[in-house]
């Protein structure tokens, strides 16, 4: 039988720095111990960043370990950090959102490198933000990052088809749509030709769950080939408004090793507590799965 993976607490710095690797010190520390494409590497500096916000010294070396960590952590914190679920709480402007996207491209690219078919674009990650506005924020700031590196970062939006999921298509559910409906999907289908096979999907919660509603009714498409799903301003996401959504499409993300971060300005409605134990009671069901 499988151990669920206990959610490790430190509480002195002493204990932190036997558990974790070094805080990241400057941004050429991503390439020079963690190992990131000279690419990203030349993005992040066109953008002119130099010193990284604390949270990004933190929140770093933990995701991006730990095989590239090694230099800089003990074999037993190794292990630890490995796959880790994450939430971080930090300010309004503290740079959260490249905190995210820097290990998502890397791994994405670190994917890529040892597939075959360079242009399979499966969806490897979904990030949730509570607005259009804010997801749209997230587009472009990815964009910018993963500019030739082979990483395709599309924003949700109505009537999208998410293709590239093994299994079957996803999108608004058509088993008994009526002939006017199937025009409408068929237009949308054209209108986002190209566009929906990707490897990074930015999304509000309603947009991406009305997208993988199926026609019964509760139940979703699920995303088996998602790897992170990363919730911005999970506080929102969290609160009652759109609790039901973010766990729906939680739910949907069914892979067993899925890799869940939060990110909050604020600790909010016990969002600490409501996250480690959905992500024990997420890990303890696939456990069951598993075992069936
Ligand atoms: P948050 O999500 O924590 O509110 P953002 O990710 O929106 O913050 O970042 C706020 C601004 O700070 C953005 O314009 C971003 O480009 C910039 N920024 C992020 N990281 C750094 C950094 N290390 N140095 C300078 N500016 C940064
Ligand atoms: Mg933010």
């Amino acid at each position: 039988s499988k151990k669920t993976k206990p959610v490790t607490k430190l509480k002195t710095k002493d204990e932190y720095t036997q558990v974790y690797p070094q805080p990241l010190m400057a941004f050429s520390e991503l390439r020079d111990i963690y190992g990131i494409s000279g690419r990203m590497a030349t993005n992040l500096k066109e953008q002119g960043y130099k010193i990284p916000t604390e949270v990004q010294m933190g929140s770093l070396p933990l995701l991006l370990g730990p095989q590239t960590a090694l230099g800089t952590s003990t074999a037993e914190s190794v292990g630890k950090i490995a796959g880790v679920d994450l939430l971080a709480v930090a300010p309004t402007g503290s740079g959260k959102t490249l905190a995210f996207l820097i290990p998502l491209v890397n791994q994405i690219m670190q994917k890529r490198r040892t597939e075959k078919d360079k242009e399979e674009h499966s969806l490897q990650a979904v990030i949730i933000a509570p607005t259009k506005e804010l997801a749209s924020q997230i587009v472009n700031e990815a964009k910018k990052l993963s500019l030739g590196t082979g990483v395709k970062v599309v924003g949700m939006r109505k009537g999208l088809k998410i293709i590239g999921t093994t299994g079957a298509e996803t999108g608004s559910g058509h088993d008994e749509s009526s002939e006017e409906e199937d025009e409408e999907e068929e237009l949308s289908k054209k209108l986002v030709q190209g566009v929906a096979k990707t490897d990074i999907l930015v999304t509000t919660p309603g947009l991406l769950l009305s997208a993988l509603s199926s026609s019964k009714p509760g139940e979703h498409h699920p995303l088996p080939t998602v790897q992170t799903l990363v919730l911005d301003e999970a506080d929102v996401l969290l609160d009652p408004l759109f609790r039901d959504q973010t766990l729906g499409i939680w739910d949907a993300c069914t892979n067993t090793d899925l890799r869940v971060t939060l990110w909050s300005a604020t600790m909010g409605s016990n969002i600490e507590a409501l996250a480690s134990s959905t992500i024990h009671s997420r890990r303890t069901k696939l456990e069951i799965q598993d075992d069936s």
